[in-house]
Order: C-alpha cells, then sequence, then structure tokens
C-alpha cells in the first residue's frame, strides 16, 4: 500500500506535471477533468507550524475559532477544486471524492479511506498516520476542513468530530462528519473569481539560479517522499492551497496566530542551524513568492515577490507568515525580530507583493 502511493504520486502527480513544482516561489496544482480546468495555488510548511497554532489556540480555549476557519477552507476547497457535490449524480460523485481523497492521502497521511452511508448522509473517514494530530491529538484543521468539504458535498451545512486519534493513543485516526441542517448561508459569501488563476499566474517567473524549487530540492534530496510523508531533515512537510492562510488569518485571533507560528519559525531555524542563505533557498521553494531580504536603519525587512493572491488578501494581516519568518530571523540573527507592519500591492506585471517590516 506504501509503496503504491509513492507509485501514485509520482505517475499521477509528479510526471503529468500536475503538481507544479519546478519554479521557485511558486507552486500549484492543475489538472483538468470533465473540460474544468483546476488551478489551486499552494503552499509548502511544515507540520509543526499547524501543530503549534493548535497548541497555541488549545490552550487558550479558542479551537473554535481554527474549527470554523478551517470549515469555510474545506467548503471553498471543494469549489475551487470543481469536485462534483452528491447533486451531480453518485456515480460522478463517487469518482470525484475517490480521487481526492487519493490525492490527500499522497502527502497527509499513509492512508485516508471513507465510508458513506447514504441513508443517513454520514461520512466516516479513517486514517492513518496523519498529519497535525499525530503530533497534538487536535487535528481540528483538518476536521474542519473536513466539516466543510462534507458540507460542499451534501449541499447542506455539517460538522465533524475527530471521535478517534492515534495523537491520543487510539489505533487509527476516525472521523465523523454528517449534516446539522440544511441551511447553507454560512457558505453563501465564499466564491471564486477568475482573478484568483490571473493573479497567481502572475508569479510565474523565469528560473533564477539564486533561488530553489521543491524539484531542485527533491532531485537534490534535500527534501525526501516515501509513503505518504514529505520530509525536509525529519520535519514533515504539507503542501496546502493558499486560502488555508487566509482563511485562519480572518476568522482567529491575531496576536496568538503571530506568536504560535514565530515559534514554530524559531524551532526549525534553530534545529536547522540556518544561516540567512539557507533560509532564503528555504523560503524560495516554499510557494510564498520570491523572498528578498534587506536592512534598513539596522531594520530588517523582507519582500515576497508572486506570494499567494486569494479573494481575501485584502484584508489580511498575513499574521501566519509574518510570524513564522520573524521566528527563523530571529533564530538566526540572534535578536529579536519582530514583523509588525505590513503592506501588499500589485507590482509590475500584475504580480501581488507583500512586505513584512520591523517597526
Ligand atoms: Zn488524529
Amino acid at each position: 500500500m506504501a509503496r503504491d502511493l509513492t507509485l501514485w504520486f509520482v505517475m499521477h502527480v509528479l510526471a503529468p506535471r500536475k503538481e507544479i513544482i519546478d519554479i521557485p516561489g511558486y507552486l500549484a496544482t492543475t489538472f483538468s477533468g470533465k473540460g474544468k480546468g483546476i488551478y489551486l495555488r499552494e503552499v509548502l510548511f511544515p507540520e509543526s507550524l499547524f501543530v503549534n497554532i493548535e497548541n497555541y489556540f488549545a490552550e487558550e480555549n479558542k479551537l473554535k475559532e481554527v474549527y470554523f476557519a478551517a470549515k469555510l477552507f474545506g467548503y471553498k476547497h471543494g469549489l475551487i477544486s470543481h469536485l462534483p457535490t452528491l447533486k451531480n449524480g453518485r456515480k460522478e460523485f463517487e469518482i470525484g471524492y475517490k480521487m481526492f481523497n487519493k490525492y490527500v492521502s499522497t502527502i497527509f497521511a499513509r492512508r485516508l479511506d471513507l465510508e458513506i452511508d447514504y441513508s443517513t448522509e454520514t461520512f466516516h473517514y479513517t486514517g492513518d498516520n496523519f498529519i497535525i494530530c499525530r503530533k497534538n491529538g487536535i487535528g481540528v484543521i483538518f476536521t474542519g476542513g473536513m466539516a466543510g468539504l462534507v458540507s460542499y458535498y451534501l449541499s447542506k451545512n455539517a460538522e465533524a468530530k475527530h471521535v478517534y486519534c492515534q495523537g491520543r493513543g487510539d489505533k487509527l485516526c476516525e472521523w465523523i462528519s454528517k449534516p446539522l441542517s440544511n441551511d447553507t448561508s454560512l457558505f453563501e459569501k465564499i466564491s471564486v473569481s477568475p482573478d484568483y488563476i490571473k493573479i497567481n499566474k502572475n508569479s510565474i517567473t523565469a528560473k533564477r539560479a539564486e533561488y530553489l524549487s521543491l524539484k531542485d530540492a527533491i532531485n537534490g534530496r534535500l527534501f525526501f517522499y516515501k509513503e505518504g510523508t514529505l520530509s525536509y531533515k525529519n520535519e514533515r512537510h504539507i503542501i496546502w492551497e493558499a486560502n488555508i492562510f487566509y482563511f485562519l488569518d480572518r476568522y482567529c485571533n491575531a496576536k496568538l496566530l503571530f506568536e504560535s507560528a514565530y515559534n514554530a519559525g524559531m524551532g526549525i531555524a534553530r534545529k536547522n542551524n540556518w544561516s540567512l542563505e539557507l533560509f532564503r533557498l528555504y523560503l524560495s521553494l516554499a510557494g510564498v513568492g520570491l523572498p528578498f531580504f534587506a536592512e534598513n536603519n539596522k531594520k530588517v525587512y523582507v519582500y515576497l515577490k508572486g506570494y499567494p493572491w486569494t479573494e481575501l488578501a485584502k484584508d489580511s494581516t498575513f499574521a501566519i507568515w509574518r510570524g513564522f519568518i520573524s521566528g527563523c530571523l530571529s533564530a538566526i540573527l540572534d535578536r529579536r525580530v519582530m514583523f509588525n507592519a505590513y503592506s501588499s500591492s500589485f507590482g509590475r506585471e500584475g504580480v501581488f507583493e507583500v512586505v513584512f517590516k520591523e517597526q
């Protein structure tokens, strides 16, 4: 099974270039099914980042915020991926969700199975070696995402519960999701604008020798893929569509997001003894744009050219990446770096850019 998954990943994801991983600063998934082109702008990040976010929100009794944000993300993920819903008929729906589960398990788990009881519209997911919750027994980001995705599948408002978890000592991870009501007003405002593809494609740049792509890193064995796990020096990594950062940013406590990301960044930078140069290369393959660091009056700033854009970009505080990069730089420069200022704009050729600064 595990070997199968690696082969599947190579044959169906890497080889046909469904996953675009050879451009520094930019990661995306594209494939076309039934005349609908699928395009997802993605970001690569260490598992410890989301483990930390969940732990900090659990500590402050604010996991509900994370669940809610992830739920809206999950719904949007169904929409943006053009996944068939039950309204498309059971046959088409089943082909769609099976394909999607297989895709998810290539990065998120060793295994992800789904059984559906159509009479009660109950979704029963079983997972093995699942990201995030295996470390903290929480997994609320995935659970919320599942509630949103099942809501999308059913065109209803569904909730999900993580009933068993390997991170809590159970044999496997299990989730149950079922509809709560037919009221879908929660999702009414979620839409995908044509700008999403247009703007993000502007981020595709010519190959530059001073940056790394994820493909370079996998070829050079800096990143390693095996059995549903993508790792960088023992740290598991996740590739997720960029909206997750924007939804968490909009609906969760900004200070907690910043702090938890800051400490995750500091942890990974220290563990790997990063130099600024190594960190710059790492960032360039994470898909958050091409990074430029600069200093002005002893204050550092970072400029990310081609940062992922979504409909939520306008009001974003970018708390997670601002915090994560602040934490990394604090470890690297051996002083407290706090990017408490930020701005975003469209540069030449419509490239979306963000700047994080020390104030
Ligand atoms: Zn779990």
